[in-house]
């Protein structure tokens, strides 16, 4: 008998969710496995000596009373509670059930990342919703113009204008749906490469009048350089990388007239960076701002609309070219992205 309980105990050492028996009026700790020892970041020993309810977040005890009154009358009761570990609070779930000696035996799981990815998730949809709604209410109100100025056989130049600005945010709209489902791609593993030999300089000319065509106030984009040859990779992919670092450099120099685009030969790569003068970007923020949904607090403070997720496709699709992106700034003083590109060289990746 002693023998069976030693072998269910040591079987629970090796469960890799948490498992904790507690008893009912004090929820002093009687026994955790490894994995809720690690799970609450303490002792064997100093768990012993403690009650669970000593972890709880202040919030969260408040309503430890009725919790326990709750379980006492369902008898198994699933609960979320902030647990502090190591001077921080973690998200632990915990499925408890009341044991027939009244003591209770609960699974415990750490659900802190998955909570955090569920709220980034959040955010990002009501972002995107609001993103796209704005394309979408001025392509209605500026087809209604277009519309009414042609039945009444009005000025022509408004309806020209009202077109115009119809194709603006069509395209701006066809930016961000395809970096949405470009960053789903990567979620499902199915973000493919289509290797060819092209012309970086038509690219980059056509990059340039896309964002010239799509932005609203007067901005100079001036093109340094050339590649002096074809590079390899995947010419639609390397346009989106374009766009995008254009129009981050546009967006974040509100003020500022101009951005460059410098193209240079290096061996077998052809390197192109972006610079603008704007607001730049925050030491510590550096290496965030290629995470996903990451944007930096000054960038949300100039009202400019985004996903966060842009730099990091960007930087997905150069890894796949075997490149890096790279950025370097100063706060307030604008913003370098470079990447390169194989220039003669066959990638072994190329199908
Ligand atoms: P979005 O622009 O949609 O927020 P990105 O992934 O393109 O998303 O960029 C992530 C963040 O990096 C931005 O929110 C901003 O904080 C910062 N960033 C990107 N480009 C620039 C730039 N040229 N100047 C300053 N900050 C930038």
């Amino acid at each position: 008998m002693t023998e069976a309980i030693i072998n269910r105990q040591n079987l629970l050492e090796y469960v890799a969710e948490g498992v904790v028996v507690t008893d009912d009026d004090t929820t002093r700790i009687l026994y955790a496995n490894r994995a809720a020892v690690r799970m609450l970041g303490l002792k064997r020993d100093t768990l012993s000596r403690i009650r669970l309810i000593d972890l709880v977040h202040p919030e969260d005890k408040v309503r430890v009373k009725e919790y326990y009154e709750e379980l006492k009358k369902k008898r198994e009761l699933v609960t979320v509670r902030r647990i502090r570990r190591n001077g921080r609070y973690r998200t632990i779930e915990r499925d408890a059930r009341v044991l027939p000696d009244r003591n209770i035996v609960s699974i415990i799981r750490d659900i802190t990342d998955r909570r955090k990815s569920e709220e980034l998730r959040n955010t990002f949809f009501s972002m995107a919703s609001h993103e796209l709604k704005n394309p979408i209410t001025s392509i209605s109100l500026y087809t209604e113009l277009a519309a009414t100025n042609l039945a009444k056989k009005g000025d022509h130049a408004l309806v020209a204008e009202a077109l115009h600005k119809i194709s603006q945010e069509v395209k701006r709209l066809g930016n961000i749906v395809g970096d949405m489902l470009d960053l789903s791609k990567i979620q499902a593993g199915k973000f493919k490469m289509r290797w060819n030999y092209f012309d970086l300089n038509a690219a980059v000319r056509e990059a340039v009048e896309h964002i010239v065509q799509t932005t609203d106030r007067h901005i100079n984009i001036h093109v340094q350089g050339y590649a002096a040859k074809p590079v390899l990779g995947d010419v639609d992919k390397i346009y989106q990388v374009l766009i995008n670092l254009l129009s981050n450099a546009v967006k974040y120099s509100p003020g500022s007239p101009s951005v460059w685009v410098r193209v240079r030969n290096e061996n077998a790569r052809v390197v192109v960076s972006v610079t603008d003068f704007g607001i730049g970007i925050e030491k510590k923020d550096q290496a965030k701002i290629f995470r996903k949904y990451f944007r930096a607090r000054e960038a949300e403070n100039t009202g400019a609309m985004g996903l966060g997720i842009g730099l990091y496709l960007c930087r997905e699709i150069i890894k796949e070219h075997g490149g890096m992106l790279t950025v370097k700034s100063e706060r307030r003083k604008g913003a370098t992205f470079s990447f390169s590109l194989p220039a003669t060289a066959v990638s072994s990746k190329r199908s």
